[in-house]
Formats: C-alpha cells, sequence, structure tokens
C-alpha cells in the first residue's frame, strides 16, 4: 500500500488498523459525532432506512427490529412497514404496538396486501366487515426499488405463488437491498434427529392441536405446508431464479435444519 510517502506490507497496514481501532475504541462514537457535527449519524441512517416485514402477522419480527434499529443501533430513522394479506393479524399487531415507545410506534405502518401482488396496497382498514384483504379496494402500490430490506418470518409457504411474491420481493427492493427469509425447512441431514422430528411433527403436533386449541385441523395444515415446502437448496434456485445474488450456498440452518434463513441480495 502507498501511503503518500509511506509504503507499507499488507502486515503492517493490520497492525496499524487493529492499533488504531484499539486505541479509539472508548471514544469512538463521541469523536465521530464531533469530527463530522452528527453527520455521520444521517449517513448511517441513509444506509438503511425502509424494511418490509411480509407476512408479518401480528408484528414480532418487525417489532425486534425496530428495537434493534432504534435503541441497540441509535439508528432512529428506520422505518418498518408491516404487511400482511390477513387483517385479524394486523389488527393485533396494531394495538400491541401501542405499547412500544411512541418513536417506535410513528416508525410503523400497517398494510393490507398480497405479497404475490404488491401493486396493490391499503393501509390497515379500521373496520372489521371482511377479515381478508380485497385487492379491488386497493389505494397504492410499493413502488419499485424503494425497500432496503425485504423480511419474511414463517410467511412464505402459506404464499400460493412463491416465484411470484419472490418476483414482487425483487421489483420492491433497492439495487443492493437484501431478501431475508426465515421458514420451516428439511431437517434431513441427521437421519436419527430426522425421524424424531416426523414423529413430533405428523403425531404429536396435530393431536396437542386437538386437546389445546380444539383444532386439529389447522396444526394437520401447518405440519404439511412445512412438508410440502421446497428444500434448502430448491429454495435457494428459486430466489436465484427471481434474480437475487446469493453468498456462499445461500442459506443457513437453525436447530439442524428445522428452521433455516435465506438470504439474496438484489444486485
Ligand atoms: N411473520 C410473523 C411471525 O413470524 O410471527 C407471522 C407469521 S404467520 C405464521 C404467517 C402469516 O402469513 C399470516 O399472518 C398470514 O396471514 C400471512 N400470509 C399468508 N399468505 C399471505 C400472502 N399471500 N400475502 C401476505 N401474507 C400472507
Amino acid at each position: 500500500y502507498d501511503l503518500g510517502e509511506f509504503t507499507v506490507t499488507e502486515a503492517e497496514k493490520r497492525e496499524r488498523v487493529a492499533g488504531v481501532f484499539t486505541s479509539v475504541a472508548e471514544s469512538y462514537d463521541r469523536m465521530n459525532d464531533l469530527m463530522s457535527f452528527g453527520w455521520h449519524r444521517v449517513w448511517k441512517s441513509v444506509t438503511l432506512a425502509h424494511i418490509l416485514d411480509i407476512a408479518g402477522g401480528t408484528g414480532d419480527i418487525a417489532f425486534r427490529m425496530l428495537h434493534t434499529a432504534h435503541v441497540l443501533n441509535g439508528n432512529p430513522s428506520v422505518r418498518v412497514t408491516i404487511s400482511d394479506i390477513n387483517r385479524a393479524m394486523l389488527t393485533v399487531g396494531k394495538q400491541r404496538s401501542s405499547q412500544l415507545p411512541a418513536s417506535q410506534q410513528a416508525a410503523l405502518s400497517f398494510v393490507e396486501a398480497n405479497a404475490e401482488n404488491l401493486t396493490q396496497t391499503r393501509p390497515l382498514h379500521p373496520y372489521p366487515e371482511q377479515a381478508f384483504f380485497d385487492p379491488s379496494t386497493a389505494t397504492s402500490s410499493i413502488p419499485d426499488s424503494s425497500v432496503d430490506l425485504y423480511t419474511v418470518a414463517f410467511g412464505i409457504r402459506n404464499f400460493s405463488n412463491i416465484p411470484a411474491a419472490l418476483r414482487e420481493a425483487h421489483r420492491v427492493l433497492k439495487p443492493g437491498g437484501v431478501f431475508a427469509c426465515l421458514e420451516f425447512s428439511k431437517a434431513d441431514a441427521h437421519p436419527l434427529f430426522n425421524a424424531l422430528y416426523k414423529e413430533w411433527s405428523f403425531r404429536a403436533i396435530p393431536l396437542i392441536g386437538q386437546l389445546v386449541a380444539a383444532d386439529r385441523d389447522s396444526y394437520q395444515y401447518l405440519v404439511e405446508s412445512i412438508e410440502r415446502f421446497p428444500s434448502q437448496r430448491a429454495f435457494r434456485d428459486m430466489i436465484v431464479e427471481a434474480g437475487f445474488a446469493v453468498a456462499g450456498q445461500g442459506w443457513e440452518d437453525l436447530t439442524g435444519g428445522v428452521a433455516a434463513v435465506h438470504k439474496g441480495m438484489k444486485p
């Protein structure tokens, strides 16, 4: 590296960088404020401003992201839109959000939409006359290239047309924006664990659903929808097919593959 009159080797640079940041660590945040007149916060805010949580349901993931951005990362300009096709879920989410600090509530919005077509959305309708989103009453579209981070947790396997939802994710993300999906997946790497998991899923869960919630059918559906969802590899291929770039294999297994996080970036 040529640093003006100094030429340093890679090892020297690594050492120097390590030394600099070790010695400034304590004063780093304060100095950044002073040196940039606070602008570094604005620049960082611009870096990640709009998160779209699709199939956001009652807001669990969205509230966690908002807390991380506003409180842990000191980045209060992050906004989160919670979108879901089901008004009952969103209404519960909206009620739960009233427990959040006012600044976080102000950074949240709730919209009704089908993830497969985000050109037709509308703000959460206050009247419960109809449970599901009706596209004929839609008022607006999520614009192209307007979102920094698109998240969908335990939602995508319920979609009727997953490729269409992936194409919409790609459309609304800015170039460089990230698609992140948490979903149940295949735990077939370890046969014994997989056999136990299958027993639990197909025998125990519907039974527990019947006994505890008096609703065997819904829990049977849950288990079957997980079984029908593509493998980690096949889902990664669908993400790539929709135009995303993936790093490495494109996913990370959680709890032996019971769930997996897939990520893709819009080039
Ligand atoms: N993301 C939340 C979480 O992790 O707690 C909620 C997950 S919940 C299991 C699945 C959600 O997907 C439901 O709220 C359901 O209404 C929503 N959903 C199903 N099909 C959808 C679609 N086509 N478009 C948008 N949301 C959908």
